[in-house]
């Protein structure tokens, strides 16, 4: 029986807006279909080791949160998930912890450093916080069919993102990345980043399993009922025009 290990980043701390939903979900789908499913948490000062997982994930967090973190991750992990990245690992990074996947998170009077996995930068703004519904348009599987993502956003950081990185996706609805570029998030490979909170996963199911085949490597999963879910994207997908 296959079964999804997944180690959750200060669990304790990187959760606001309760991502950790999204670990639920993906627990949750799992067992409906008889897939094995291990949980570890990796805190403060605790190593990770690349191979002991098939996805990795990190939650939102405050700024205070994130500096808590910033300094640990890059002690204490970098170097498993940059192996865990190469290796084709899957790594899910929300908000906060979307922030720190890449070169810095600037704040008004300091630098957080970030993982430096993907090239971006974010800098927090004075401005208004760009908060509210959010729907994406995302072509994850290169077939040039793009599903919508939708979720909740809630950030005074902008994101940029650099000539090497990519879009997770397209904003349809709501401010994505900075409010201007029409970019959310980011993909490198297996690396996904974005603003979507929620929590994303129970509003995304579709997603929940493209994580799941995709850390366990599995073609196809059993179906799974998911007629009111798929409902509510083909609303979406009609209203966007996609
Ligand atoms: N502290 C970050 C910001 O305000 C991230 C917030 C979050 O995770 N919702 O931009």
């Amino acid at each position: 029986m296959p079964k999804l290990r997944v180690c959750a980043l200060y669990p304790d701390v990187m959760n606001i807006y309760a991502d950790r939903g999204n670990l639920l979900m993906l627990q949750q789908r799992c067992a409906w279909r008889g897939i094995g499913f291990a949980l570890e948490g990796a805190g403060f000062g605790e190593g990770v080791d690349p191979g002991a997982h098939d996805l990795f994930y990190i939650g939102g967090g405050q700024d205070r949160d994130q500096e808590l973190c910033a300094s640990d991750l890059l002690a204490t992990k970098r170097d498993a998930l940059a192996a865990a990245a190469d290796d084709g690992k899957v790594l899910l990074a929300v908000c906060g912890g979307y922030q720190l996947l890449g070169d810095a998170y600037a704040l008004a009077d300091r630098e957080l450093p970030g993982l430096g996995l993907v090239d971006l930068r974010t800098h927090r703004v004075e401005g208004p916080r760009l908060i509210g519904n959010v729907a994406i348009a995302v072509d994850l599987d290169g077939d040039g069919r793009p599903r919508t993502l939708a979720g909740f956003e809630n950030h005074a950081g902008r994101t940029v993102l650099g000539p090497g990185a990519r879009p997770l996706g397209r904003v349809l609805s709501g401010h994505g990345n900075d409010g201007r570029s029409g970019f959310e998030g980011v993909r490198r490979g297996n690396v996904i980043g974005t603003y979507l909170h929620g929590p994303l996963l129970p509003k995304n199911a579709w997603f929940a399993d493209w994580l799941i085949r995709t850390a366990l490597a599995i073609d196809e999963l059993d179906p799974l009922d998911d007629r009111l879910e798929d409902a509510a994207h083909a609303q979406a997908r009609q209203a966007a025009g996609i």
